[in-house]
């Protein structure tokens, strides 16, 4: 399973599960994925933690199982925090500036996380710029 932070025309921000990316796109042209708020189709990714995702998200939909319980689901994503946490960045709530920077060669590139608002998203999409949001679950220790 895949989780995509999708956000509606409007704004609203809401999680969807996917068994893959495809099925992700799939699923969105036969205007299958609403908005829970406002029944909305027109809805695209949210976007989150940039530069590692391609990479994470094709690591977890090469792990997924046919239909994972819960308990797996919150095991991949602790795994994925992990991974992230160890590989990446953490610039906090200077993601959307660090993002940008990078993006325009200001500063050296590399993967980076941290938060940015759902406005802070739809901005960085719009300019192109490759992020994902991912669900930010608790620690194994936590
Ligand atoms: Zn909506």
């Amino acid at each position: 399973m895949i989780v995509f932070r999708l956000i509606c025309p409007d704004e609203h921000d809401f999680e969807g599960w996917f068994r893959s990316s495809a099925d992700y796109d799939r699923q969105r042209k036969a205007r299958r994925v609403l908005c829970p708020v406002c029944g909305s189709a027109k809805v695209k990714k949210g976007v989150m933690a940039p530069r590692i995702n391609s990479g994470v998200a094709a690591e977890a939909d090469r792990q997924q199982a046919a239909s994972p319980g819960a308990a797996e689901v919150m095991g991949m994503l602790r795994d994925l925090r992990a991974h992230i946490e160890k590989h990446a960045e953490n610039v906090g709530e200077n993601l959307p500036e660090e993002a940008r920077r990078i993006h325009y060669g200001e500063a050296k590139e590399r993967p980076i996380y941290g938060q940015a608002s759902a406005d802070d998203r739809a901005e960085l999409a719009d300019e192109g710029i490759d992020v994902v949001a991912i669900p930010w679950v608790p620690r194994h220790d936590a």
